[in-house]
């Protein structure tokens, strides 16, 4: 730390990202990146002759791909806002919002909310998950503060009704509520259809996870327009060229072929379902989960010994050290391939326990 820096950022705990390692070949399923490459527009359209236009600056309005995104939500232009990853919408929403009456989260969920949270010097309240890892609705009624959410949560996968949702919004009108559904393409239920009912509602999305483009980084949120121009006045005052030229074609041509990425979800949840109940049946405890992840611990083996063990053969998963969840690891769905030689992997190493 420089001796030049402001004495508030002294105590700031970063985000840790899940690991990328570059050393060795894994099967990675730590950082719920989708399994699957692009689709094939996505790969023809981000070519030499678009990369030989990098020279000049994106266009700071999106506008080709803010109209593609809204013609496939069924909403209008001016209820999108588009941005680098969806970590800077949770970061503009944190910073507009979070510090009005304070905020309130999950004590179990994105670890980027604390982060935000400590950022911005944040009053929030870490709510615990209930002893079964689920959101009580209860605690996120009639809060007045900023509501976070991500639906389904992080790491439990575990998804709540869009009527609890709705509740949830209704009950807290004076306050932004925000709907993280970064994993919502996996089988939960969107928020988007109440955007028009209540103008204090955010839904957050993201093309890291359902569609292919981690690497690419694009978010996007669907709200009223008053709360989306709130967004585009932090946008414009940071980094109005927050989407960059390649992101911009790889994200519209993305759209065009929705379907390729949609039958991608239903194979990532069929294979969900196949490894949870392989999990199971070698005594595993698996959460029900609405995502393209599991989380699982075993009784007779250490959350962490086991993330390492796997690791040491060629497996990647995310384990988390804060005393809730240490004893659990969570899983990203990768092909049917990959969970088999996760599968073979675990079962193995739980044989040598014995
Ligand atoms: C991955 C993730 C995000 C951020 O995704 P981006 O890559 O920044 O779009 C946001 N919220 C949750 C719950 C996530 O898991």
């Amino acid at each position: 730390m420089s001796r030049f820096r402001d004495s508030k950022f002294s105590l700031l705990k970063e985000y840790v990202p899940g690991e990328q390692p570059q050393d060795k070949k894994y099967i990675k399923l730590n950082t719920n990146e989708s399994p699957f490459p692009p689709s094939p527009l996505v790969i023809s359209s981000v070519n030499a002759e678009e990369v030989a236009k990098l020279n000049l600056y994106s266009d700071p309005e999106c506008k080709i791909l803010k109209k593609t995104v809204a013609e496939r939500y069924g909403v209008e232009t001016e209820n999108v806002f588009l941005s680098n990853g969806s970590d800077e919408i949770l970061n503009f929403a944190f910073m507009l919002y979070g510090n009005v009456n304070g905020t309130v989260f999950p004590d179990i969920s994105y670890g980027f909310y604390k982060v935000f949270g400590d950022l911005y010097n944040i009053k929030y309240d870490a709510i615990p998950l209930t002893e079964s890892f689920e959101i009580n609705p209860e605690d996120y009624k009639n809060t007045n503060k900023f509501v976070v959410i991500a639906n389904p949560n992080a790491p439990t996968g575990i998804a709540l009704t869009l009527d609890v949702i709705e509740d949830i919004i209704r009950s807290n009108p004076d306050n932004v509520v925000l709907i993280d559904e970064a994993y919502v393409d996996f089988g939960a239920e969107s928020a988007l259809s109440l955007i028009d009912k209540y103008n204090n509602l955010i839904v957050c999305r993201t093309y890291s996870k359902s569609r292919s483009l981690a690497g690419a980084r694009l978010g996007f949120a669907f709200a009223s327009k008053e709360l989306i121009a709130d967004l585009e006045l932090i946008r414009n005052s940071t980094n109005p060229y927050n989407i960059n030229r390649l992101t911009q074609i790889a994200g519209t041509a993305c759209i065009r072929e929705d379907e390729y990425y949609m039958n991608a979800c239903k194979e990532i949840e069929k294979v969900r379902e196949y490894t949870r109940a392989e999990l199971l049946k070698l005594g595993f405890e698996v959460l029900e989960s609405k995502a393209n992840f599991l989380f699982a611990k075993h009784n007779e083996i250490d959350g962490n010994e086991l993330y390492l063990k796997l690791k040491g053969r060629g497996v990647l998963v995310r384990h988390f050290t804060s005393e809730r969840i240490c004893q659990f690891n969570r899983i990203t769905i990768g092909t049917k391939d990959q969970m088999d030689i996760f599968l073979e992997t675990v079962k193995s190493i739980m044989e040598e326990e014995k």
